[in-house]
């Protein structure tokens, strides 16, 4: 059996009625598939118009549950979104950006899903509708493991929505891979760091992906951070203390100790990189 709603209504009611897997740019759910028949009922939602699309509201940014990459690059976006627009442009190819949304990423839960961080870093809560009415919940309580969220099989994620308190603070992405492009990540981190006239950090938010089962924010460094100027030559504050809580693991791509050395060296890049210039 295959759906395909046309307004949010409709398709939560088919959720509700028939179950189902829900289907949205198929760029994690075809390729999940391998030889296996694609699974029954499918809800492809890719027709509702009404969660495609970023608003920008007085007090915080709404991008809607069909919203794709190539959108979050297209859209113009305070500077706390450049994490997030850099890592768009680092997910796939831009037939993927093009096709794969940010919903689908965090709904699909991989430990090396590239929207996590920044989204974590941007303190996102995610919006999850179902017959039984609406629930918002932070992102960081959304994903609890490997591919695991707290979304029921009759939810569907209608949106992530960032409060606006941190327009103006610089943000930054790194990816680690094997390679330049079509890459999953090895580690990455993304930063959003809000300073004062003199440059004094007054908040810090520093996530590391791809190093747990969770993307991972560094609760001490960001204490650490705190009153600390950010100028050049400050990323050298990150010591291996500060990654403790990570937790990564010896796979095709990494080996635990590279992946943990890797992070570190990324997490002191970012800050680098948040250092204001000229
Ligand atoms: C060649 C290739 C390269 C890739 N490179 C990267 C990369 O560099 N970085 C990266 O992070 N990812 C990468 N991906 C993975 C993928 O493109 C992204 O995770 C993408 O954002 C998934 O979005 P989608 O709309 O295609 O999700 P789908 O494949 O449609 O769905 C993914 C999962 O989420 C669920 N789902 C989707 N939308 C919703 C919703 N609104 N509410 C509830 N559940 C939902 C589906 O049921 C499914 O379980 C790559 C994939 C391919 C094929």
């Amino acid at each position: 059996m295959y759906f395909r709603p046309r307004t949010l209504q409709e398709a939560v009611h088919t959720l509700a009625s028939h179950g189902g897997h829900i289907l949205s740019g198929g760029t994690d759910f075809f390729p999940a598939l391998g030889d296996r028949p694609a699974p029954s009922p499918i809800v492809d939602i890719s027709a509702l118009g009404e969660i495609r699309g970023i608003s920008i509201e007085p007090d915080h940014i709404r991008i809607g549950g069909l919203t794709t990459w190539t959108e979050v690059i297209r859209s113009p976006l305070p500077r706390c979104f450049d994490a997030l627009k850099s890592a768009a442009r680092e997910v796939g190819s831009i037939q993927i950006q093009n096709r794969g949304t940010v919903a689908g990423n965090l709904c699909n839960a991989s430990p090396a899903a590239d929207g996590v961080p920044p989204l974590l870093a941007l303190d996102a809560d995610v919006e999850l509708v179902s017959t039984s009415g609406m629930r918002r919940i932070p992102l960081c309580n959304f994903i609890v493991g490997n591919r695991k969220t707290l979304r029921r099989p009759d939810e569907m994620l209608s949106a992530m929505i960032v409060a606006r308190k941190l327009d103006d603070a610089r943000s930054t992405f790194r990816k680690l891979g094997a390679r330049r492009y079509l890459v999953i990540s090895i580690a990455m981190v993304a930063a959003v760091v809000q300073t004062d006239q003199a440059d004094r950090v007054t908040e810090a938010r520093v996530v590391v992906g791809s190093c747990s089962v969770r993307a991972q924010r560094l609760a001490q460094l960001e204490r650490d951070l705190v009153g600390a100027r950010a100028t050049a030559g400050w990323g050298s504050v990150v010591t291996q203390k500060h990654l403790t809580g990570l937790s990564p693991i010896d796979d095709v791509r990494a080996t635990a100790e590279y992946r943990r050395d890797a992070a570190r060296t990324l997490v002191e890049r970012a800050l680098e990189d948040c250092v204001e210039k000229g």
